[in-house]
């Protein structure tokens, strides 16, 4: 099976250390989980706050229990030091982390035909490097050796199924449909100059089948439900994100939040060269690696991608000092704090709940027919 990336693989990590913040880590790969003990030994007696403490934790999540690693109080990774170093990895090496801490942001997935990899938007420093410098292979870029790298996942194209690979759908197939899709979307990715407003033509009119389209009014739908959506975040982020410091991910997303109930009618927004450029990065990355698949549907997930990318343009054009030339990081930060929420479909569908929902945000957004 030939093996594949879309873009150079980077990641140039600032050691910010917000990876480590206000996530639950999860899962522990079972060579992890069998050192605990001794990392538990080693690192100890180094630190009073680590002496006593358990160092995982299995809340049941959605219904099913998962252990990850246990955080402090204020969110923060257990094994997070003051110094913004993983304390795993100052004393007993990068060898000794958790698998999922190693290969961050690495996404390795495989289709019916092909191995691909990539770097999805998770790290809040992706838009300062994308286009930086050399790529690296998966070992440079992880530091794990080719037979430490983790199974490819099975990624196929219908989300409700996404383990499932066919090399040869049948022709009318949903599977072959969707197939096609994903390429005509990705021909399209790559055709540039492309506009928002014409990525978002593209999807409600040869995704979804939506004639008519006001391109203004879908404007105004998207962003009255960005609006609700923000409204009904706030109140649930504040109390983890007041625990934690700034630019740490519940920090950003409380602050995104803040700026979708904020949101007020506008005319749609207007993105510079450098950052609709890194926005078709992002979404070329989110269609390669089969993140879509997240959502109920294709047009379904590029019509939230596109509204992230409306929140993140807004953002950028009310933010004072937005640097020129460079995709800035009010709107980096939105992009990587959107791209995270969203990849729990729960929170996609306070958006756009399913394909009802859709279809209705469709019609209500076509002009009738002169
Ligand atoms: S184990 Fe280390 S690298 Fe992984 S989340 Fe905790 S502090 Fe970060």
């Amino acid at each position: 099976m030939s093996v594949t990336a879309l873009h150079p693989l980077r990641h140039g990590c600032t050691q910010c250390g917000n990876s480590c913040r206000g996530h639950f880590i999860s899962p522990l790969d079972k060579a992890f989980t069998k050192r605990l003990p001794t990392i538990m030994e080693t690192l100890g007696p180094l630190y009073p706050d680590l002496q006593d403490a358990s160092p995982t934790i299995s809340p049941s999540i959605n219904g099913r229990t998962r252990t990850g690693l246990a955080n402090k109080a204020d969110g923060e990774c257990l094994f997070l030091g003051q110094d913004n170093l993983c304390r795993i990895h100052k004393h007993l090496g990068a060898q000794a982390k958790p698998l999922l801490c190693r290969t961050f942001p690495l996404a390795i997935i495989h289709t019916a035909t092909e191995i691909r990899l990539g770097t999805p938007t998770r790290c809040y420093a992706q838009h300062q490097h994308w286009d930086q410098g050399p790529g690296q292979s998966p070992m440079g870029l992880t530091g794990l050796r080719e037979e430490e790298l983790p199974d490819p996942v099975p990624r196929g194209p219908l989300p409700n199924q996404r383990a499932q690979l066919q090399a040869r759908p049948a022709p009318d197939s949903q599977y072959a449909q969707t197939l096609l899709q994903e390429d005509t979307l990705m021909h399209l990715l790559h055709q540039t100059p492309l506009t928002l407003e014409t990525l978002t033509l593209f999807t409600a009119e040869m995704l979804a089948n939506h004639t008519n389209t006001d391109i203004q009014e879908l404007g105004e739908l998207l962003r009255a439900r960005l609006a609700r959506l923000g409204k009904s975040m706030v109140a649930s982020i504040a109390p983890q994100a007041d625990r934690m410091r700034p630019g740490t991910h519940f920090w950003h997303l409380k602050a995104l939040a803040e700026a979708m109930a904020a949101l007020q009618p506008r005319p749609w927004p207007v993105l510079t060269q450098t950052q609709m450029d890194y926005s078709l990065y992002v979404l070329r990355e989110w269609l390669f690696l089969r993140e879509w698949t997240h959502h109920p549907s294709l047009p379904h997930g590029v019509l939230v991608m596109i509204a992230g990318l409306m929140l993140a343009a807004w953002r950028a054009q009310d933010a004072p000092n937005t640097p020129e030339g460079a995709v800035g990081d009010t709107f980096g930060h939105s992009m990587t704090a959107w791209m995270r929420l969203m990849h729990m479909g729960n929170n996609t569908r306070g958006l756009i709940s399913d394909a009802d929902d859709l279809d209705a945000l469709l019609r209500a957004a076509s002009s009738p027919p002169t």
